[in-house]
């Protein structure tokens, strides 16, 4: 899955001001921008790709050897591959995520984008270029899945889900507000 989606996912499922924030009795005390679990949700969601892919993506920039679209895997540094293990491995998220428990228990909600990012990635990227090592130091196994550059439909697909769950997220509050009024009327 592509790292704007990931980030649009984090922020649409693990923040306050996300889906989240329609729980009954959820309070979102403050306008969407000012709420800190949005942007740790966007951080936590795009951590993965941004660690791996975006540290090579500034050093191809930097370096001039920058050329848009996917780079051949004998040109990418081993860096990248571990960076990419460790960061996409639900092992190291769990620990991650005891740890945040433990020690930064405000934080659970955004880190939870972390482990989505992860499930997202295992069916949408092959075996040819950055399988998910789920299991990473573990196990070696992935999923062989169906890789979102070489798809566009499975990319409309999962943009098309965003955006239903980002209406969904705007369009329920007002829908609720409307009904409340005559629910309450119905029962005087
Ligand atoms: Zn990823």
């Amino acid at each position: 899955m592509d790292t704007f989606a990931h980030g649009a996912i984090g922020m649409l499922t693990a923040s306050r001001s996300g889906l989240p924030g329609l729980r009954k009795g959820a309070a979102v005390r403050r306008p969407p921008l000012q709420d800190w679990t949005l942007w740790a949700a966007l951080a936590f969601g795009t951590l993965p790709d941004l660690v791996s892919f975006g540290v090579y993506l500034v050093q191809r920039v930097f370096s001039g050897n920058f050329s848009p679209g996917k780079p051949a895997l004998s040109e990418i540094p081993s860096y990248v591959f571990t960076a990419y293990d460790v960061s996409h491995s639900l092992v190291v998220a769990a620990a991650a995520g005891i740890l945040i428990g433990i020690f930064a228990r405000s934080c659970l909600l955004p880190y939870l984008a972390w482990p989505l990012h992860i499930f997202c990635d295992i069916p949408t990227h092959s075996a040819d270029f950055f399988a998910t090592p789920v299991f990473w130091p573990i196990s070696e196994w992935h999923f062989d899945g169906w890789a979102f550059s070489e798809h566009p439909l499975l990319i409309m697909g999962y943009w098309g889900g965003i955006v239903l769950l980002f209406a969904w997220r705007m369009l329920l509050p007002p829908i609720r507000e409307r009904i409340r009024p005559k629910q309450e009327n119905n029962h005087v």
